[in-house]
């Protein structure tokens, strides 16, 4: 699948905050957006007052970017979006935040959600006990996810644990650190939801 390759920093850099794409490096003091706060680019500093198109679209992009989705899908995920009852945005951030790379990430077994998505891909993890390999797969309430029993003595998994030891597990997910065992516990609320976005704005330009 085609996804986007150019340096990640930038992507946060565009859009003015950060967007976690980097893992540990996303919060130390080598973080793009702390040191160059500014657009990439020639006229990155420069002020630009953008249009309702223009900030409908940044929107967009801010939330594609973070959860690391291409367009199509994104669209796709619109589209489920509008057909559940409630709130059209609050319901298409809710869809995003239940992508099975998005919860890996979350419970800490990542710690990126490119990483967490990689790791999937190679087939490290189990959905109430079966192995699930697909990133895009929407968990549901009640799901149980567990690293698969082989990878658990795996370096790069025991780093990643031992790095995200003490990470702060969103309130719609659990996780028992003895078992390594998480849980969805409920879908995600916007107010579990990280990402300084303006989904209403998203929205407007779906209905266009
Ligand atoms: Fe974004 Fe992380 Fe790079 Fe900072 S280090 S700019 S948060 S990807």
């Amino acid at each position: 699948m085609a996804r986007y390759t150019d340096a990640v920093c930038r992507l946060c850099r565009r859009e003015g905050q950060k967007l976690f794409l980097k893992g540990e490096r996303c919060y130390s003091g080598k973080c793009a957006i702390d040191r160059r706060a500014y657009a990439p680019g020639q006229h990155g500093q420069g002020r630009k007052k953008l249009s309702e198109y223009g900030l409908q679209l940044r929107e967009k992009q801010k939330a594609k970017r973070f959860y690391g989705v291409l367009e199509g899908q994104f669209a796709h995920y619109y589209e489920l979006a509008e057909k559940k009852a409630g709130v059209t945005g609050e319901n298409l951030l809710q869809i995003l935040e239940s992508r099975l790379d998005n919860v890996i990430y979350r419970l800490g077994f990542g710690l990126s959600r490119a990483e967490a998505r990689q790791l999937v891909v190679h087939g490290h993890f189990l959905v109430n006990g079966k192995k699930v390999d697909i990133p895009s797969y929407l968990v549901k309430e009640g799901d149980v996810i567990t690293i698969k029993e082989t990878s658990r003595s795996l370096p790069k998994i025991k780093a990643i644990i031992e790095a995200t030891e003490g990470k702060n597990i969103p309130q719609w997910l659990d996780l028992d650190r003895n078992t390594l065992q998480g849980k969805v516990v409920t879908l995600a609320a916007r107010s579990d939801i990280d990402l300084e976005v303006e989904e209403h704005l998203i929205v407007e330009l779906y209905s266009k």
